[in-house]
């Protein structure tokens, strides 16, 4: 998304002008989508799913009443009942395979319960919105005592049902997985086998948001902060090479992955509604020591964020339902705050939107090597009416301050492209010693821009080329 005051090089791809709303149209549309995210459904959800006692992954598969089998059906059959509300407009499924590990001692079946909002211009290109469905105790192979995981993970599911309600009454470009996946907390394993499913669809896939805790807003310590979602981002890329980190030493890139410019972004819609929640970016990609369900989609290469709380409440997650010491343990439905949670729906929402309706990020490269002027030039996307070139000094941060918006006149460069380069894109900068600066390109459709990518090694929204044979 562009801030019209900081908007830069606005190079023209195509005549056609398809999405004619403005920028403040497009605050005043988001505003009407977010709007309807609505607190009461997410409380009956919450009320719901906590209802089947338990949602262990190694609970009941047939009890019809309490455990993961049932759990999974109610979402599935909740995901049609929001399709039959769309005209059909989901495809509704369960994206299983039968697993074991370390926590999951006997073959089981791993269910999540998966809608497909497809797009109407570019289905392949997706947008994943998942958080986990499955809880746990202090145990994490106890299966039957009561596991409301009303925090880790409802508020991210009942958020993603919410989501799939508001985003599946319009037709976006882009096509939206609404995921509910199990088998985390044994392991991450209901997003392993969706990531593995989606790459067997050949699915292109421009951004994974991990919905992982967000509803609540005050740690055991009494520290509160209700304004922001925490965004994690990985650094190095998972699915990184010796050839890319060979190329990083000589270019750059090592503050630029896809995930990382998927953060920046985020926040910056967020700050396009400052009364709304408000973004607080962690460069790490999760907390110390722990993992969430966006690390299997990093590990293929995928761009993929997870957005929780800003603070979290140990007292409340994982734990035996118990009182000690005058302390109630239990990740319970009473500890939750719903106000924040239904903010946290909202700025997805808001992201949502505006990503199903951009175009890809362009795959872009930079070059100044001993000259004094820059060539930029990235591979045209489908969909993208306009593409904004930025630029940052090295050491700057995000793309968004003033001192680092790139201005020059708005000039494609044509005459170096070669006919099988036709859909490439120049820009040339006169007097910019490169070596002094990232760039980046975002692809817009009308109002409705992609994340930036860096024209640095491994910048690109796809996953690194893997050497042959033997990983290195
Ligand atoms: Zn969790």
């Amino acid at each position: 998304m562009i801030k019209p005051s900081l908007a830069i090089a606005l190079v023209l791809a195509a005549p056609a002008v398809a999405t004619s709303i403005t920028a403040d149209e497009l605050v005043e549309w988001e505003d009407h989508l977010a709007e309807q995210v609505s607190e009461d459904r997410m409380r009956a959800d919450m009320d719901t799913i906590v209802g089947f006692g338990t949602r262990h992954t190694l609970s009941s598969q047939t009890d019809p009443e309490r455990g993961i089998g049932a759990a999974v059906n109610w979402a599935l059959d909740e995901f049609r009942r929001i399709s039959s509300a769309c005209n059909d407009c989901l495809e509704v499924m369960a994206v299983s395979d039968t697993v074991t590990g370390d926590r999951i001692p006997t073959p089981t079946l791993v269910r999540n319960a998966v809608a497909i909002q497809r797009g109407t211009e570019r289905p392949d290109e997706v947008i994943i919105v998942q958080a986990h469905y499955d809880s746990r105790v202090s145990n994490a192979l106890n299966a039957t005592d009561d596991a409301p995981g009303a925090n880790d993970d409802g508020s991210g599911s009942v958020m993603v049902l919410e989501a799939a309600r508001i985003l599946s009454q319009r037709e976006h470009p882009s096509t939206i997985i609404y995921a509910l996946l199990t088998g985390e907390e044994q392991g991450l394993f209901g997003a392993r086998i969706l990531a593995d499913w989606v790459e067997s669809q050949g699915m292109t896939v421009k951004a994974v948001l991990n919905n992982d805790m967000i509803g609540n807003s005050c740690g055991s310590d009494g520290y509160c902060d209700a304004e922001h979602v925490r965004v994690f981002s990985e650094g190095l890329r998972a699915d990184s090479t010796a050839r890319l980190r060979a190329r990083q030493r000589r270019f750059g890139g090592e503050n630029d992955s896809p995930g990382r410019n998927l953060s920046r972004w985020l926040d910056e819609v967020a700050s396009s509604n400052p009364d709304g929640m408000q973004v607080r970016q962690i460069w790490r990609t999760d907390r110390m020591g722990r993992g969430g369900d966006q690390i299997p989609f990093l590990d293929k290469g995928y761009p993929a964020v997870r957005i929780t709380v800003a603070v979290e409440d140990y007292e409340h997650q994982h734990q035996d339902l118990r009182t000690e010491d005058g302390i109630k343990y239990g990740d319970t439905v009473d500890e939750l705050d719903f106000d924040y949670l239904t903010r946290a729906a909202q700025l997805n929402v808001r992201a949502l939107h505006n990503l199903a309706m951009a175009p890809m990020p362009p795959r872009v490269s930079a070059d100044a090597a001993v000259r004094t002027d820059t060539e930029i030039s990235w591979q045209a996307v489908p969909g993208a009416k306009l593409y904004v070139v930025h630029r940052r000094r090295t050491d700057e941060s995000y793309w968004d301050s003033d001192e680092t918006a790139l201005v020059y006149a708005d000039r494609p460069v044509e005459a170096n492209a070669a006919a099988a380069d036709e859909a490439r894109r120049f820009s040339h900068i006169e007097n910019l010693r490169g070596d002094d600066w990232i760039f980046g390109v975002q692809a817009c459709n009308g109002p409705y821009c992609s994340p930036v990518a860096s024209a640095v090694p491994g910048g690109a929204f796809e996953p690194v080329k893997q050497p042959e044979g033997d990983s290195d």
